[in-house]
């Protein structure tokens, strides 16, 4: 399998290349240059696998013969072995067609640790094959942080730093990746907001020097092998409810867009899923961007989905590169004038195409808390705020009596607050965790200064 730039201009790779380099050297996107398609005889014979094995063969036509069926097997096997659900990501019915796939069950309680398990293993594979080692920097609205945290720790050839915005992540997520305490790991507070963080790991990917002088990689949402790595999850739920021989729908608590693609690299796998709910916070750009094709960026406002709290939405543009039908240069100046003017010029062909799919959703905060309420009164289903966004989405724009997978994405103890004040219960944090208010926590508050990051970087990466 080899990959492209959705910008055109970087030499294809292969997977492992991929995986280290994280965003291409053009500024673009890795996608592969064909998408591999499973024949519906070859999902029904799926059906029915443990996650870690249906999970091994999603994956395998992504990766390529770099890494055999029977390695990746073993770490899917690895990876998932610390869950706290021997189902990893159980389905579990809300009314007649609404299903939360919960994705929570893992190290940090988010869904970040699906793909996050995974590529930690997958890294350790190939930097020791190559004898290589890394730097790996990520910027964090609260979840991916500490899911990297957990998949790196400890591991001899990574060396890793994390930027969260100061203030803006929940207690428990800023003290799942503060209280790590791991030698290659260090965390940094900048003052500033989530796409200032995101802002300042591409600007450092785009300091070629820096790039190749710390070894940078990237276990952000733009990895590929992230999304690829988030697709047997729909697969599994799809494959649950009666796919491929039935059609699905999906809705997706939505901030970066990863996530949702991943579901919508399952429907160009072959699976049937017939919509895309994207379900968003009064941080709406993409709703409204599929209600009236206005892609323009407001200020970022903080909201008690936090981990949606984001603007510039990254994986966007790997879409975009296929609605534009491939066009890389068209795909660039696009992401250029986004980038120069704070609006998105997407033709109105490919726009039509977009919303023949995708569907847009708000909710605001007392919309979000309501939703809670209702889960918990009618289904005694206690849900985190994302997962409410997007059962509120599902059950407004939901194609009638279709299926409708829901991505949990948090587990409700990760936001107490939010769901003590909706239900009166605060939820309790899982046995593993429950010391987390007690342990040190240890970071570095930085100004949103590229000049001060990178040598922030530079000192940590050589102290090893
Ligand atoms: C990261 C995250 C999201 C957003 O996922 P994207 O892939 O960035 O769209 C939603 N909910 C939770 C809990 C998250 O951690």
């Amino acid at each position: 399998m080899r990959y492209i730039s959705t910008r055109g201009q970087a030499a294809p790779r292969d997977f492992e290349s991929v995986l280290l380099a994280g965003l291409a050297e053009d500024g673009g996107l890795f996608v592969p240059d064909a998408w591999p398609e499973f024949t519906m005889a070859e999902w029904r014979a799926l059906r029915g696998l443990p996650y870690p094995e249906l999970a091994a063969r999603v994956i395998h036509p992504f990766i390529g013969e770099g890494i055999p069926l029977d390695a990746l097997r073993e770490m899917t096997a690895r990876a998932y072995s610390g869950f706290g659900h021997p189902a990893i990501a159980p389905l579990v019915q809300l009314d007649t067609s609404a299903f939360a796939l919960e994705l929570f069950h893992g190290p940090t309680l988010a869904f970040k640790d699906m793909a996050m398990q995974l590529l930690g293993l997958l890294f350790d594979h190939v930097l020791a094959k190559r004898g290589q080692r890394v730097t790996i920097v990520g910027a964090t609205s609260g979840d991916t942080g500490s899911a990297a945290i957990e998949a790196c720790r400890d591991r001899a050839a990574i060396d890793m730093v994390i930027l969260h915005p100061e203030g803006r992540t929940s207690d428990v997520q800023r003290r799942q990746m503060t209280t790590v305490r791991a030698e290659n790991v260090r965390n940094i507070a900048v003052q500033g907001s989530f796409d200032d963080c995101q802002d300042l790991v591409k600007a450092m990917f785009a300091d070629a020097p820096f790039r190749e002088e710390m070894h940078l990689s990237a276990v952000n949402s733009i990895n590929w092998a992230r999304i690829a790595a988030q697709i047997p999850y729909y697969a599994y739920a799809a494959l649950a409810l009666g796919a491929p021989d039935r059609e699905v729908a999906v809705a997706v608590p939505t901030g970066n867009f990863g996530n949702v693609l991943a579901a919508w690299a399952a429907r160009r796998m072959g699976l049937p899923i017939a919509r895309f709910i994207v379900a968003a916070n009064r941080n709406d750009i993409l709703a409204r961007f599929l209600a009236a094709n206005d892609m323009s960026a407001r200020e970022v406002e903080p909201s008690l989905s936090p981990s949606m709290d984001i603007q510039v939405s990254s994986n966007f543009e790997r879409l975009l590169f296929e609605l534009l039908g491939r066009d890389a240069h068209a795909t660039a100046e696009t992401m250029q004038r986004f980038r120069a003017e704070g609006r998105m010029p997407v033709p109105d062909a490919a726009w039509r195409e977009a919303t023949a799919f995708f569907t847009g959703f708000t909710l605001d905060d007392p919309g979000t808390l309501g939703e809670i309420r209702r889960l918990w009164v009618e289904c005694g289903y206690l849900a985190d705020p994302h997962t409410a966004i997007g059962t509120a989405a599902a059950r407004s724009l939901a194609p009638p009596g279709m299926p409708t997978i829901i991505a949990a994405t948090a587990h409700p103890a990760k936001f107490p607050d939010a769901v003590e004040r909706a239900t009166g219960i605060r939820p309790p944090l899982p046995a593993r965790l429950a010391d987390l208010y007690e342990r040190e926590e240890r970071y570095t508050v930085l100004p949103n200064d590229l000049a001060s990051i990178e040598a922030a970087v530079r000192a940590h990466a050589r102290r090893n």
